[in-house]
């Protein structure tokens, strides 16, 4: 998968490109991350990316033509990719939208506004806009570099078999069960016995029972979502009755 970005500061992709996971899925040679830097197609001789917006207002606005001359030459290759505008106002990134650009597409251009957004003429050279969430950020960058990690880590060979993200929080529609590692006991909380116990039927019962009860805790608009088996319905049933929260 190629990742190409279009940041006015490059340092903030590769800090986060050059450490652990992302490392290594770059020098394995499963991700590509091309950092172009915005202000290198500017026109001028003060190589200005931003100007201040018509009609007033505060705050400064990305130029288009330094976005379009980037789009321009990185074009020239001639390869297809899918072109993401991050914005607040684009369609909401979740992990089934991880899964569909893993699958999809093998590589995704990504462009990081700034200051108080890019000029909307630039939504005529992109294929869609995307937001991380219902927050306003300061820039791009962050929403950029959570697409290339959530997309990456789907990938084949970036995590290893043990760390297979199939049994996640939303990979399986519900948020993910407790996990605990050493020691058994940390100031006088124990790791559940039943961890313990190397009954792998009873384990996979407890993990599917707490993950039912975390996500009707947290996010029970997941519960809607997702088809309920005999045995969950049964789990439900037991939760409620334990819980004084419900
Ligand atoms: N004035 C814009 C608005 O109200 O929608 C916000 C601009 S924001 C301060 C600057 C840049 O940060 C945006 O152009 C976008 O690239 C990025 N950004 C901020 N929040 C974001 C989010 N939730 N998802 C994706 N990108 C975001």
């Amino acid at each position: 998968m190629i990742f190409d970005v279009l940041t006015l500061f490059p340092s903030i992709i590769h800090a986060y490109t050059g450490e652990s996971i992302l490392k290594r899925a770059i020098e394995k040679g499963i991700i590509t991350v091309n950092v172009y830097n915005i202000r290198d197609y500017t026109e001028d001789k003060h190589r200005q990316a931003d100007d201040y917006p018509y009609g007033g207002g505060s705050g400064m606005i990305l130029k288009v033509e330094p976005i379009y001359n980037a789009l321009c030459h990185i074009d020239k290759d001639g390869r297809k990719r899918y072109k993401i505008l991050l914005s607040p106002g684009g369609r909401l990134f979740t992990q089934k939208v991880a899964e569909e650009f893993s699958e999809r597409y093998d590589h995704l251009l990504l462009i990081c506004g700034r200051y108080e957004g890019v000029d909307e003429r630039v939504k005529h050279f992109i294929d869609e806009e995307i937001s991380i969430g219902d927050f306003v950020l300061t820039g791009g960058e962050l929403p950029g570099l959570v697409i290339i990690d959530a997309v990456t880590r789907l990938l084949p060979g970036v995590l290893g078999d043990e760390n297979s993200p199939r049994e996640e929080s939303f990979t399986t529609g519900l948020l993910e069960y407790p996990q605990y590692t050493r020691p058994v006991e940390f100031k006088g909380m124990r790791v559940p016995e039943v961890l313990l116990s190397g009954n792998h039927k009873l384990i996979k019962r407890w993990r599917r029972k707490e993950a039912l009860r975390r996500t009707l805790k947290n996010r029970p608009d997941l519960l809607k979502t997702i088809e309920l088996s005999e045995e969950d319905r049964e789990l439900l049933k037991e939760i409620k009755e334990e819980e004084q929260w419900i």
